[in-house]
């Protein structure tokens, strides 16, 4: 995964991102964090992110985002956040360079992460991804197998699960993707009337560029924007 940079986007202009980042600002509530989501952009684009205040940088891929961050030690207020499909023997890496995992989507991968964080004592923030339609293009849970997998992820103490993630189905009408966003948030209103010992569900990471508005109208409280932000991705 090193040709990321040959991937990126040859230029940038630190303006345009710099407005971008402000024009999107102006539109979230305060209760809502942007996750810059920076898979393909370059080192320098992400500095002009930095400089125009993001502090949150998402990827998806742990090879790419280990070779970015050794070129960005120098931004040490920044937290990560890993959106992408993580494979179970991947799971220490991860550990080690994300404060937060958005996409834990399964019970087997939650439980590596666990006794991974138990031996490093760590305990990284997790929000477990579901799938509110049936779509075979998308990792996650969905809403029964997730209910029947509460009590054994209630026993991975070491992970701070937090919240749920969310993917809707590419191309839906929005009150489809609307739909989705709010089953999401009933779910997770579900979860937490359960009164477990050490779930919460405070977080609602959901909405990307091209749905981000229908996901803050559901409550989202993490945006993961890409595109918006740094243009469109090469391939
Ligand atoms: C790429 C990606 C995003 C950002 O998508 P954009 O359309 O570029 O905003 C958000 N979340 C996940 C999980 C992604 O893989």
């Amino acid at each position: 995964m090193a040709d990321f940079v040959a991937n990126s986007l040859g230029s940038f202009d630190a303006g345009q991102i710099a407005q971008r980042i402000q024009e999107i600002r102006e539109v979230l509530p305060v209760s809502v964090q942007l996750i810059a989501v920076t898979k393909q952009v370059s080192v320098a684009a992400m500095r002009a992110a930095y400089a125009a205040g993001v502090r949150h940088f998402g990827e998806s891929r742990i090879q790419e985002a280990i070779t970015k961050q050794e070129q960005l030690t120098d931004l040490a207020d920044v937290t990560w956040h890993l959106i992408g499909h993580l494979q179970s023997n991947k799971a220490g890496k991860a550990l080690e360079i994300f404060q937060w995992i958005h996409s834990v989507d399964s019970l087997k991968l939650a439980q590596r992460l666990d006794s991974l964080a138990a031996q490093h004592q760590l305990r990284p923030h997790v929000c477990l991804q579901v799938k509110m339609l049936p779509d075979p293009t998308k990792f996650g849970w969905d809403e029964a197998q997730l209910l029947a997998d509460l009590a054994a992820l209630d026993e991975c103490q070491h992970l701070d699960i937090t919240g749920l993630m969310v993917i809707p189905p590419f191309g839906l009408p929005d009150e489809a993707t609307l739909d989705v966003f709010k089953r999401t948030h009933q779910l997770a209103q579900t979860i937490q009337q359960r009164s477990l010992k050490s779930i919460r569900m405070e977080e609602l990471s959901m909405g990307m560029s091209n749905d981000y508005r229908l996901a803050v109208q559901a409550g989202a409280t993490f945006v993961r924007l890409g595109r918006t932000l740094f243009g469109d991705r090469a391939g």
